[in-house]
């Protein structure tokens, strides 16, 4: 059952915090960075709690594999495992012919397939969906794990015999079809896990996979048996219409492909339930591999974010308000969610003068990314609580134009009034000028005094970039 986020009910979380329980999508975890001795290390921590969370596991963010079926099958024929796959059976029709060397070339061969599937069960336990590359170390390199998988294979080959020995041949078949379809499997996936053959054979640890993963890993292994079957029916089927030399080579083909295909899914169910096995996902390669998302650069100030509105939610306003405090210089705060939050939390707590003061670097910001109806609510709001408020004249020049736009022309005068008022020497007081015109004219259907202040600009700042704007609009108007 899919665990989802306490804040966003739709979102699966990634995180759980021990300590309160809750969980949380990976918008909503409070990310930090792990300090300088761990360069580029994020760790995940509880909003609430401010502990480290811990992740939930790869199965509850992805598809489970029952609903990804098609994917394992053109899984083997991605470019790279495709080459890899035509290769074999290209060397393998050669060394058919080197009647000499024949032997010592198809176990070279099979050893490279045996350790290339290996990778991409790995890879895919891992989180990465994206096959491996193959180079000649694939071939060459340590054969380790080819015999440990005959190894495993050697030891249900001597229990069949024994059970034949002693019991029969049928009991001894049972055993064998048994061992190979539903024991190897977990067998495979603890080997890959651990790289012991040790603990691939301990039936204390393979039967505790197969109950944990349950019936999950019934339904994997019946997928395997039906697909390991196919290769055999689809050459009886073609054996009478392909010529017999491509016979080999198609059949190596098919057997490669469904390898590929059941290693891969083998790996997918090992990520999918890697918390009841206990197999280790790192998260952040997990992450990184799947392309799940873009590498997470913690910034302080989100995290702060992510806190504040945890905090607020809960009603602990003014702890919100004094962390804020502590962490940042209040009027340096580059992120406008948190300005925001900060300014909410001041203005419901009635503290106007700290409000009206951190407005200044709010509203800029606000104007920076025209925020036109929070800019003008900000602005009147400071203004309401403080007459002598004040902000640049070029953001107030801004808000007084969006302020007009919506209707509220007093106010927008108002605004314009205050910037020839306060900033007597400022370059915008023309402009200020020159919109006051047009308000009268346009809004207040005073013609008389539009034509007034506009020759007043033209007179009193000649060298202003307005005054050719100023002398086009005059000879616009009547009278
Ligand atoms: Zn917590
Ligand atoms: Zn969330």
């Amino acid at each position: 059952m899919t665990i989802f986020c306490e804040q966003h009910p739709t979102e699966p979380a990634h995180w759980t915090c021990s300590d309160c329980g809750s969980s949380f999508c990976p918008d909503c975890v409070l990310k930090r960075d792990a300090g300088d001795y761990v360069l580029g290390k994020i760790i995940h921590m509880c909003p609430k709690c401010v502990i480290p969370a811990e992740w939930i596991g790869a199965a509850n963010t992805i598809v489970p594999f029952w609903n990804r079926l098609p994917k394992f099958f053109t899984y083997p024929l991605h470019p790279i495992p495709l080459l890899f796959n035509i290769g074999v059976c290209i060397m393998l029709l050669i060394a058919s012919l080197l009647p000499l060397v024949k032997i010592i070339f198809i176990l070279l061969l099979v050893g490279s397939v045996i350790k290339y599937s290996f990778s991409v069960l790995f890879r895919t336990a891992q989180g990465n969906m994206k096959p491996p590359s193959f180079t000649a170390g694939t071939v060459s390199e340590s054969l380790k794990p080819v015999f440990k998988l005959l190894l495993l294979y050697f030891i249900g080959l001597i229990w069949t015999v024994i059970i034949i020995k002693y019991t029969g041949k049928a009991p001894g078949t049972l055993f064998w079809i048994t061992f190979e379809n539903l024991l190897l499997p977990a067998m495979i996936m603890i080997l890959v896990a651990t790289e012991s053959v040790f603990h691939a054979v301990n039936p204390n640890l393979f039967i505790r996979l197969i109950f944990r993963i349950g019936k999950g890993y019934f339904a994997m292994c019946a997928l395997l048996a039906l697909l390991g079957a196919a290769p055999f029916v689809l050459l009886n089927l073609l054996m009478k219409i392909i010529p017999v030399g491509f016979n080999v080579f198609l059949f190596a083909f098919l057997l490669i492909y469904y390898r590929i295909l059941s290693y891969h899914l083998m790996g997918y169910v090992l990520l999918q339930y890697n918390q009841e096995v206990g197999y280790e996902v790192d998260y952040d390669e997990f992450q990184n591999m799947s392309g799940n998302s873009k590498p997470e650069i913690p910034d302080p100030e989100a995290g702060l974010l992510t806190q504040i509105n945890f905090m607020s939610r809960e009603g602990k306003l003014d702890e919100a308000i004094t962390l804020i405090k502590e962490s940042t210089n209040t009027n340096d705060i580059s992120n406008i969610k948190l300005s925001e939050q900060y300014y909410k939390l001041l203005k419901m707590k009635k503290m106007y003068p700290q409000m009206a003061d951190h407005a200044v670097s709010y509203l800029h910001m606000l104007v920076r990314d025209k925020e036109k109806k929070k800019a003008c609510d900000v602005f009147l709001e400071c203004l309401s609580v403080d007459k002598e408020f004040t902000s640049a004249p070029v953001n107030i020049f801004a808000v007084a134009g969006w302020l007009y736009e919506t209707g509220k022309v007093k106010e927008a005068m108002a605004a314009y009034n205050r910037i020839i008022k306060l900033y007597p020497g400022d370059n915008l007081v023309p402009n200020a000028y020159f919109r006051i015109a047009q308000i009268y004219h346009d809004r207040l259907m005073d013609t008389a005094k539009a034509k007034k202040i506009l020759n007043a600009i033209i007179k009193k700042f000649p060298d202003h970039d307005i005054v050719q704007q100023a002398g086009n609009y005059l000879s616009t108007l009547p009278g």
